[in-house]
């Protein structure tokens, strides 16, 4: 199956540069997006609670700030960009009440639209532009020329024009820049986890401190065995991200690729991949989602515990005081 990509030159600009966009939520995507559609040339108001921290940094930013009730009743595109356990409640209170027919409701995450936690009347677009990176970097390549690319999916064509808009959003936010791929939410939703889940945050966290305790385990210093397994991996995923693996694997010696080949598939061995197919029928069946909502309404119980755990770690000891004596840490 191949995947469309889509260009600056299949974007018309006009289209988002003519939509009153209310962005509710000044976070890591929601600076972001407000700051780059405004470079962009498009009308653009941040909705805020009342005494959020936010306001301040919004304005000083230039950007026009008003509360959740007033952008959503301005706009004609309301993009949510609050944290996703929250979106429900903000969308109920504060942004179904203004929505009306022909508006374009839009995500950055499919989750509270594909398992089915907001509902939106049918009237409606419902699009998403997710970056397929964090907020900082949507913003700095922007600034920079570049953009970070985007996922762009249409879940509710209510005005026939639904994929322009999602299209031409994608060109407000820089996306366009280096290349919008289509999907689903399903898609989207269900990958997005399943790659946090399993390979970029948990895979990677477990994997690097699993290899740490083994040497500290061994009796190896703790400060040699941050530098093996922690701070050389960002090196090691320039190479790949850059070029490739086989650039990767041209850059390191022989006896490392002999040693990757070799050791590789014992430590993510068949047990490892069907643990990886569990997470991903967990995330298919809508029990991960109800399991996370869960411990949202319990205050975040689980999440805080295991928050506070990581921090208590040898790990994260070890590299404060390594990254603390060496110049690259300050860059
Ligand atoms: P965030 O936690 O950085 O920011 C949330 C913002 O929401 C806060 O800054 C604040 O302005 C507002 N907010 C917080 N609590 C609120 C409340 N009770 N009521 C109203 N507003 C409140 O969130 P984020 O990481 O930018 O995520 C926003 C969306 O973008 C999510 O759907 C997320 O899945 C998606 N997304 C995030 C990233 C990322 O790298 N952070 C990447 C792609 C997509
Ligand atoms: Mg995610
Ligand atoms: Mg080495």
């Amino acid at each position: 199956m191949a995947v469309t990509i889509y260009y600056e030159e299949d974007c018309n600009p006009e289209v988002i540069r003519g939509k009153k966009i209310a962005v509710i939520g000044y976070g890591s995507q929601g600076h972001a997006h407000a700051l780059n559609l405004k470079d962009s040339g498009c009308d653009v108001r941040v909705g805020l609670r009342e005494g959020s921290a936010s306001i301040e940094a919004a304005e000083e930013a230039g950007l026009r700030v008003v509360d959740m009730d007033t952008a959503a009743e301005e706009a004609d595109l309301i993009m949510v960009l609050v944290p996703d356990e929250l979106q429900p409640e903000v969308y109920e209170a504060h942004i179904k009440p203004h929505l009306k027919a022909g508006d374009t409701l839009a995500f950055a995450h499919g989750f509270n639209i594909h398992y089915g936690y907001i509902v939106p009347p049918e009237d409606v677009n419902v699009i998403m532009c997710a970056p397929k990176g964090p907020g900082h970097i949507v913003r700095r390549q922007y600034t920079e020329g570049s953009g970070v690319p985007d996922l762009i999916c249409v879940q509710q064509d209510a005005t026939g024009d639904a994929w322009d808009i999602a299209l031409s959003y994608a060109w407000g936010v820089g996306g366009a820049r280096s290349g919008v791929i289509k999907a689903t939410f399903k898609e989207e939703t269900e990958e997005d986890l399943f790659g946090e889940q399993a390979v970029l945050c948990g895979g990677l966290v477990e994997l690097v401190k699993a290899g740490f305790e083994t040497l500290v385990e061994a009796g190896y210093p703790p400060e040699l065995a941050y530098f093996e397994c922690y701070h050389e991996m960002k090196m090691i995923v320039d190479l790949m991200y850059e070029s490739g693996i086989h650039f990767m694997n041209y850059s390191i010696s022989n006896t490392a690729e002999y040693g990757e080949y070799y050791a590789g598939p014992k430590v993510i061995n068949e047990q490892s991949r069907e643990a990886m197919r569990e997470i991903l029928a967990r995330i298919q069946d809508g029990s991960f989602a109800r399991e996370f909502v869960e411990d949202c309404k319990n205050g975040h119980a689980w999440l805080v515990e295991q928050r506070e755990a990581l921090s208590d770690h040898e790990i994260e000891k070890t590299g404060e005081k390594i990254r603390g004596m060496f110049s690259w840490a300050s860059d």
